[in-house]
């Protein structure tokens, strides 16, 4: 898809499944499953869709799916289709060393594990994107350092810390442009510091919505998945998200639905609502 100075590319990483349970957290199994399919095991099939924005100057990738690495230590997720991003990069005309920035979402397993690959030798885990500054939310930075309870096992070292050691991570502390047309904004409810891209195509704004709402079945307010470290506050983040995409009528771009790319929205009655769905490739 085009606009005059941004292109936008989708990258399929793999997916995997998540409980449907988990995923819609209070709302009952009887109301949830008629907004999104699951298997006889509860199980819902969740995408990985991450995003390559070329821009003048730049080529930015937002999110990096699981990769491999850890693939055999999460059999409970069925990963399946892990894409290799240096051979998904080629296809679409470019290469991991042209990257200039990661933005990663946060940093739980399913959104930067291609951050970092083994070396030829497999000696050594490095940057997969060796040219590229990843941008991440200082608060989630400090919180993968330190992580709590809950969130200790969604955290892996080994997709970070070669980052930082290569000297190429940057913490966002604040809302802020990381280029003239992208900005990262600071969402809290899911876990702390996740950075939200709000990418400028010049007549419109996409906004690639991660974990604030994971799925286009997650649009009402008090759907919130069981994952979520501080719920009233997703609660409030979606209410501030989707009234700027009223307001501004924002393209929201999700993550994890499986069936839904993108879509629009519109408040009816007090209640957001979607007003169209459609595919990132049909954004004129
Ligand atoms: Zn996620």
């Amino acid at each position: 898809m085009q606009s005059a100075s941004v292109k936008l590319h989708k990258i399929e990483a793999g997916a995997f499944m998540a409980d449907g349970g988990a995923m819609f957290g209070v709302v009952p199994k009887r109301v949830w499953q008629r907004r999104y399919p699951c298997n006889e095991e509860n199980f819902c099939v969740l995408n990985m869709r991450c995003l390559v924005v070329k821009t003048e100057d730049r080529l930015m990738l937002v999110d990096t799916g699981t990769g491999q690495k850890q693939i055999d230590y999460l059999k409970y997720y069925r990963i399946s289709g892990v894409v290799d991003f240096e051979e998904e990069l080629i296809k679409l005309g470019y290469s991991a060393e042209e990257v200039t920035d990661v933005i990663l979402t946060h940093l739980h397993f399913d959104h930067c594990g291609s951050s970092t690959k083994y070396n030829e030798d497999k000696t050594e885990i490095v940057p997969t994107f060796p040219n590229a500054d990843y941008w991440v939310g200082k608060t989630q930075w400090e919180n993968f350092l330190n992580p709590n309870v809950r969130e200790g096992d969604s955290y892996f070292p080994e997709n970070m810390l070669p980052i930082e050691k290569a000297g190429k991570l940057r913490l966002v502390a604040n809302d802020q442009f990381i280029s003239p047309d992208v900005e990262v904004k600071i969402f809290n409810g899911h876990t702390v510091g996740q950075l939200v891209p709000y990418i400028n195509l010049g007549d419109k704004t996409l906004v690639y919505v991660g974990d604030v709402i994971p799925l286009l079945a997650s649009l009402p307010i008090a759907w919130v998945s069981a994952y979520d470290t501080f719920p009233i506050t997703s609660m409030e983040d979606k209410e501030r998200m989707l009234s700027d995409a009223v307001e501004k009528k924002q393209i929201l771009l999700f993550e994890h639905d499986a069936y839904n790319e993108c879509c629009t929205v519109q408040k009816i009655n007090g209640k957001y609502r979607v007003n169209k769905i459609f595919k990132l490739d049909e954004i004129g």
